[in-house]
C-alpha cells in the first residue's frame, strides 16, 4: 500500500486540532499526580533547527508517555525573549554597524523592533513545533522579556544585594568591540578560535645601562599603555650582541634562539640582576605616559617558552597584568572606547580601531629604532559567542555577583542531582569549584533592565526588587511606564533608600542567563500562587543541549539555591550536537538542514523516531538518507497493521478481548506482553533508544514468525472461531505496540488508531494520546523458549538446505530431530510447513540414522565418528584431504574391520564407492543439531513444481491488478510432458490457493511465458 506518510502527518494535525485531543488529554489528567517537567527556554530569534528538533522531540515523547499513565503534566513552552542575541539579529536586519547606529535609530523604536522580531519569530518556531507533533499548551508559552520575567529576576538581585554579593569593580574585562559589551566567563568558555596573529618582538631602551630588553606581545596595540616591564627572577637570562645593534640585547637565555643571523652571548645573569631599571618606555610621547615611572618587576609567571622572558605591562588591557599592577600600584590605562577604536590623546592611533593598529605601531617602532622583528604568530584566542568578533580586553566598570560565598551551597545542590550522563555533573561541578564572580552588567538596550540605583550622596545601593517596588518609589513616571525596559525605565529616579536624595537607575542591562535562570521562578507560580508552585517545584526532569551545563542549568542553580536553598531539579539530561550524515559539523559545512523541509520531505515521525533511536550522550548524525532509512524501519511496523487490514476490510470482524488456545496466538500476547515490559523499563529511565531497539525487535518477530506462519489463517474464506481469534490477538499486539510508540511516533501510531479501533466492540479513547498507556501483564515464558527452540530448528535447517541448494519451494521427505525436541511436537506442523518437508523422525543417539547401522567406530583426526554406512559414505565425502590420507592410511594398516553392508574392504576404493552413491542425509554441523534426507523422489519433485507454479500465478493475480478477494479463471499451455502430472494431481489446490478456476480463456486479461525447471509454459489470466 503506497501512502504518503507526510500527507497523512498533516491529516493527522488537522485532527488533532478540530477535535481538541490535547484539551481533552489535559482534562482527563487534571488532579492527578503530577510530572515535573520545565521546559528551558528556546530563542525566538530565527526559525527552528534541527538540533533543536531533537530536544524538543524527546521533550515531547516523555510528556507523552507520561500523560498516558496518567500524569498531569506541565505543558509550558517556553521563549528567550530579550538580549545580544535578539540585539545582533536586529541590527543585521537594519543594516547596523555598531551601537552608535542604534542610538541615533532610537533606542525606543530598537526595542520595538526587537519585540517584534521575537514575536515573528516565536510564531514561527510555534508552528513548526506543532508540525513536529510536539503537544504544549502554545497558547501560554513563557516570554523571558515579560515584565513577570524580570521582576522575578529583581528579586533575586535584592536577595542577592541583601547578602551583600552586588559588587562593582573597575578592571579589564573581556570585551566585544561590535557588540560593545563585556562578555561573562561563562560566555566565554567554549567560544574560542585558532586566529594567526602578527606579533612584534620589540625593543626597550634600559637607562642607566648598557644594554637593551627585547620585549615580545601578540597584542601591539596595548603597547601604547605600557607602564612597566616583568622578569621572573629565578629565570636565566642572557646579554646577547646582536649585528646591527649598538647595545647587546637582555633576553631570557631561552629565547637567544629568536636572534637570527650573527650572534655573541656575552654572559649570563639572573631576572634577579634586572629588577628595578628604568626604560624608556616604547610610545613616552604619549601625553597618558608622562607621569609613569617606566620600570622592571618581577613576576614568577613570565617563563621563557615563548617570547623573550621580558613581559610587557598594560594593566588597563588584561586581567592578569591588571593583578600584577595592583600589587605594584602601576597605572591603569584603557586606550580604546566602547567600539575599540583609539581616544584622544593616542596621537597616531587615535581613530584606529585597536585590530587594525599593529602596522602604525610597528611603523612607529621602526622609526625610533625599537622594533627587531616581527612574525606570525597562531594561537586559540577568544571570539565574541554571538558576533564571532575577536575579543579585546578593555578597563570597564562592571556589576558581579560575588560567588565566594554561595559556592559550596552549589556544590551540595549539584550532588543532589541525578545528571545524565555522568560526565555533565562532573563538568557542573568542576564548573562551581573554578567559577569566578558572576559578570551581570551589559553594556545594552535591549534586555533585563538592572535594577540598581546607586547614591553619589552617601554611596549607598538601593536595588529594586519588584516591579511594584519601583511603582511604589518611582512617581508618576513608574506608574505610566510601558513596560520594565530602556529606554522608558531609564527616566525613572527614586529616592536614595539610605539618605533620601535622588537617584537614577545604571545604564547596564544583565546577562541573558538571568533571563532563563529565573524561569523555575517565574513560570511555576512561585509569585502568584505558591502552593500550586510548590506542587511543581524542583523539576523532577529537564533536557538541554550539553552546552548548559554552565548556562542554563547553572544560572538556575545559582538562582534557586539563592531563592530556595535547594536545586530547582532532580534529573538533569542532556542531549549533544547533530551532525551531517557525514559527521561533519552542519556550521563547518555551511549546510544546514532546514526543519520545513525535513517535514516536507522526510516527515515528523521519521525524524522523531530517528532521534529517539540515538543515544543522547553522543552526536547525533541526521539528513534525508538516515531519514529514509527510520521510515524503511518504520514500514516492518506499518506492514503488519496493513496485513491485517487487507484481511479485516474484507471480513469486517468484531473484534473481542478474548484469549484464544492456539498456540502461536498465546505466543504473540506473551511476545507483546514482553515488549511493553521492556518498553516500560527504558521509558522510566527516561532511555528511547532502548525502546527503540525493543520495538524493532518485536517488529522482526511478529512478522517472521506470527504473521508468517499465520497468513494461511487469515486467507481461509470463512470467517471461522480459529479466523476470528487470530484478528483478536493480531489486533490487540498491534493496539499495544501502536499504544506503546505512540509517544515517539505520533502521526503513525495516530492513523493506526483511527482506522482499526471501529472494529473493537467496546468503547474506545477517541485519540491514541488520550488512552491509558498498556499494562504490563504476565507473560508466558515457556511458549517464548518453546518458539525460540522452534524457530532455531527452522533457521538450522534452512541454512542446511540453502547448502545443499535445495530450495524450500521443493519439499523433501524426512527431517531429523534429537529426542529432546520431542516435547515440542505442537510445533511439528508448523515446522514441516515451514521447512517444507514431510515428517519428522526423533533420534536418540544422532549418529545412528537409520536401522544400517554399522559397525564401524574410527577416529579420524581426533574426532571420534560413529554412524551407519550411510552416514560414514557422507562423512567420507565430507573429509578434508588430510583426514582421507589418515584413514586411507588406517584403513591399510588393518586398523579398522570391513564395514557391515559392504562388499569388500574400507580401503581408497571406498571413496570412489561413496561418492558414486547417493549419500542422501545430511547433517548440520552447528547446533542445533539437525539432519535432512535429500532425495528427491519423483512425488516430491512434482510437488515442487506445483509449487513453483503456484508462485507464478500469485505473482501473475497481482500483477494483472487482482485484488485479493477477485475470483478469476486462469489456463495453462504447455507442450512438455513433465508438467502434466503436476497440473493433474494438484489442480484443486491451484484453484483454492489462487481463488480461481482453470478454464480455457479466450481473452485474457493478462499472460505470461515462464519457464519451470527448464519447462516452458504460459499462464493466461482473466
Ligand atoms: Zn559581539
Ligand atoms: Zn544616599
Amino acid at each position: 500500500m503506497a501512502m504518503d506518510f507526510v500527507k497523512m502527518e498533516q491529516g493527522i494535525l488537522s485532527f488533532w486540532s478540530e477535535h481538541g485531543c490535547f484539551e481533552k488529554l489535559r482534562n482527563k489528567n487534571k488532579g492527578n499526580k503530577r510530572f515535573r517537567f520545565l521546559d528551558g527556554p528556546i530563542t525566538a530569534n530565527n526559525p527552528m533547527g534541527i538540533h533543536h528538533a531533537w530536544g524538543r522531540s524527546i521533550k515531547d515523547i516523555f510528556l507523552r508517555y507520561k500523560a498516558m499513565n496518567g500524569y498531569s503534566c506541565h505543558y509550558r513552552n517556553g521563549f528567550d525573549a530579550q538580549g545580544l542575541w535578539v540585539e545582533v539579529e536586529v541590527e543585521k536586519e537594519l543594516g547596523f554597524k555598531d551601537k552608535k547606529d542604534i542610538e541615533s535609530y532610537g533606542m525606543d523604536k530598537f526595542t520595538r523592533k526587537c519585540v517584534e522580531r521575537v514575536k515573528t519569530y516565536s510564531d514561527v518556531i510555534t508552528e513548526q513545533s506543532k508540525r513536529l507533533g510536539q503537544w504544549m499548551d502554545w497558547d501560554n508559552s513563557y516570554f523571558t522579556h515579560t515584565d513577570e520575567n524580570i521582576s522575578a529576576i529583581w528579586h533575586f538581585l535584592k536577595i542577592c544585594n541583601e547578602n551583600g554579593w552586588i559588587a562593582t569593580s573597575h578592571r579589564p574585562m573581556p570585551w566585544c568591540p561590535r557588540c560593545g559589551t563585556s562578555l561573562s566567563e561563562h560566555e566565554m568558555s567554549g567560544s574560542h578560535k585558532e586566529i594567526t596573529h602578527t606579533a612584534v618582538f620589540a625593543i626597550a631602551k634600559m637607562k642607566n645601562a648598557d644594554f637593551d630588553a627585547l620585549v615580545w606581545t601578540t597584542t601591539p596595540w596595548t603597547l601604547s599603555v605600557n607602564v612597566a616591564l616583568a622578569v621572573n627572577p629565578e629565570l636565566d637570562y642572557a646579554l646577547v650582541k646582536c649585528k646591527g645593534l649598538d647595545k647587546p640585547l637582555v633576553m631570557a637565555k631561552n629565547a637567544i634562539k629568536h636572534v637570527e643571523g650573527e650572534k655573541q652571548v656575552l654572559r649570563l645573569l639572573k631576572g634577579e640582576e634586572l629588577l628595578g631599571l628604568e626604560y624608556e618606555t616604547f610610545f613616552p610621547l604619549l601625553p597618558t605616559q608622562q607621569d609613569v615611572a617606566h620600570k622592571v618587576i618581577p613576576w614568577e609567571a613570565v617563563g621563557a617558552d615563548e617570547g623573550s622572558g621580558i613581559v610587557h605591562i598594560a594593566p588597563g588591557c588584561g586581567a592578569e597584568d591588571y593583578d600584577l599592577g595592583k600589587k605594584f600600584t602601576l597605572a591603569e590605562i584603557c586606550p580604546i572606547d566602547e567600539s575599540g577604536v583609539f581616544i584622544d590623546g593616542y596621537d597616531f592611533l587615535t581613530g584606529k580601531i585597536a585590530s587594525d593598529a599593529a602596522e602604525p605601531v610597528f611603523e612607529k617602532l621602526h622609526g625610533q629604532g625599537k622594533l627587531f622583528k616581527t612574525h606570525e604568530y597562531t594561537h586559540s584566542y577568544p571570539v565574541c559567542w554571538r558576533c564571532k568578533t575577536e575579543v579585546l580586553f578593555r578597563l570597564v566598570q562592571e556589576w558581579h555577583i560575588k560567588t565566594e560565598e554561595i559556592r559550596p551551597r552549589l556544590i551540595e545542590a549539584a550532588n543532589t542531582v541525578k545528571w545524565e550522563p555522568a560526565f555533565i555533573g562532573k563538568r557542573m561541578l568542576d564548573w562551581l569549584n573554578n567559577m569566578g564572580d558572576w559578570n551581570i552588567s551589559r553594556k545594552r538596550f535591549y534586555g533585563l533592565p538592572l535594577p540598581f540605583y546607586p547614591c553619589e550622596n552617601c554611596g549607598y545601593l538601593t536595588v529594586i526588587g519588584s516591579r511594584d517596588k519601583l511603582v511604589k518609589h518611582g512617581g508618576e513616571t513608574a506608574k505610566n511606564l510601558p513596560e520594565l525596559h530602556r529606554p522608558w525605565i531609564d527616566d525613572v529616579s527614586i529616592k536614595c533608600s539610605s539618605c533620601g536624595e535622588t537617584v537614577s537607575r545604571i545604564p547596564e542591562v544583565g546577562d541573558v542567563w538571568l533571563d532563563a535562570g529565573i524561569v523555575p521562578f517565574s513560570t511555576l507560580g512561585y509569585f502568584s500562587d505558591r502552593s500550586e508552585w510548590e506542587q511543581n517545584f524542583p523539576a523532577e526532569w529537564v533536557i538541554e543541549m550539553q552546552e548548559q551545563v554552565r548556562l542554563w542549568f547553572y544560572s538556575q542553580l545559582f538562582m534557586s539555591v539563592t531563592i530556595t536553598g535547594k536545586a530547582p531539579y532532580e534529573r538533569v539530561q542532556t542531549n549533544n550536537w547533530v551532525l551531517a550524515e557525514d559527521g561533519s559539523k552542519f556550521s563547518k559545512t555551511g549546510l544546514m538542514i532546514r526543519f520545513d523541509e525535513v517535514a516536507d520531505r522526510m516527515g515528523a515521525d521519521a525524524a522523531r523516531y530517528l532521534f529517539a533511536g540515538a543515544s543522547m550522550a553522543n552526536d547525533v548524525r541526521f539528513g534525508f538518507t538516515l531519514g529514509e532509512e527510520a521510515r524503511r524501519k518504520l514500514l516492518g511496523f506499518w506492514n503488519i497493521y496493513t496485513f491485517f487490514m487487507t484481511y479485516a476490510e474484507i471480513d469486517k470482524p468484531k473484534i473481542e478481548n478474548k484469549i484464544s488456545n492456539n498456540l502461536t496466538d498465546k505466543w504473540l500476547s506473551s511476545r507483546i506482553a514482553t515488549f511493553i515490559c521492556k518498553a516500560v523499563k527504558s521509558y522510566e529511565v527516561y532511555n528511547t533508544t532502548e525502546v527503540v531497539r525493543e520495538f524493532e525487535s518485536c517488529v522482526d518477530d511478529v512478522s517472521n514468525w506470527f504473521v508468517r506462519i499465520n497468513r494461511r489463517r487469515f486467507w481461509k474464506e470463512s470467517l471461522d472461531a480459529d479466523k476470528q481469534s487470530a484478528y483478536n490477538t493480531l489486533y490487540h499486539a498491534i493496539k499495544a505496540m501502536a499504544q506503546t510508540m505512540a509517544p515517539i511516533i505520533p502521526f503513525m501510531t495516530e492513523h493506526i488508531w483511527q482506522s482499526m479501533m471501529p472494529m473493537y466492540n467496546a468503547a474506545v479513547e477517541e485519540s491514541i494520546h488520550i488512552s491509558t498507556f498498556p499494562s504490563t501483564n504476565d507473560f508466558d515464558q515457556a511458549v517464548l523458549d518453546d518458539v525460540e527452540k522452534v524457530r532455531a530448528v527452522i533457521a538450522s535447517t534452512l541454512k542446511l538446505r540453502n547448502e545443499q541448494n535445495l530450495k524450500v519451494k521443493q519439499p523433501l521427505s524426512v527431517l531429523y530431530l534429537e529426542n529432546s525436541y520431542k516435547k515440542l511436537s505442537e510445533y511439528e506442523a508448523v515446522i514441516r510447513e515451514e521447512l517444507n518437508i514431510k515428517e519428522i523422525t526423533y533420534l536418540d543417539d544422532f549418529g545412528i540414522l537409520s536401522d544400517e547401522v554399522a559397525s564401524l567406530n574410527f577416529q579420524v583426526a581426533g574426532r571420534i565418528l560413529k554412524g551407519d554406512l550411510n552416514k560414514v559414505k557422507s562423512l567420507c565425502d565430507n573429509l578434508t584431504s588430510d583426514e582421507n590420507t589418515i584413514l586411507v592410511n588406517s584403513v591399510k594398516q588393518g586398523k579398522y574391520a570391513t564395514i557391515e553392508g559392504f562388499d569388500g574392504e574400507l580401503s581408497a576404493d571406498c571413496f570412489t564407492i561413496t561418492k558414486k552413491d547417493k549419500a542422501n542425509i545430511t547433517q548440520s554441523t552447528d547446533s542445533p543439531h539437525v539432519a535432512i534426507n535429500t532425495e528427491i523422489t519423483p512425488t516430491l519433485k512434482v510437488e515442487g513444481l506445483y509449487r513453483e507454479l503456484l508462485r507464478h500465478c500469485q505473482l501473475l493475480r497481482k500483477e494483472a491488478g487482482f485484488s485479493i478477494s477477485d475470483k478469476v479463471n486462469l489456463s495453462f499451455e504447455t507442450d512438455s510432458e513433465p508438467i502434466k502430472p503436476v497440473l493433474c494431481t494438484f489442480a484443486d489446490d491451484i484453484q483454492r490457493e489462487t481463488l480461481s478456476e482453470i478454464k480455457d480463456i479466450q481473452k485474457p486479461v493478462m499472460h505470461k511465458k515462464i519457464n519451470l525447471d527448464g519447462v516452458d509454459i504460459t499462464i493466461s489470466i482473466e
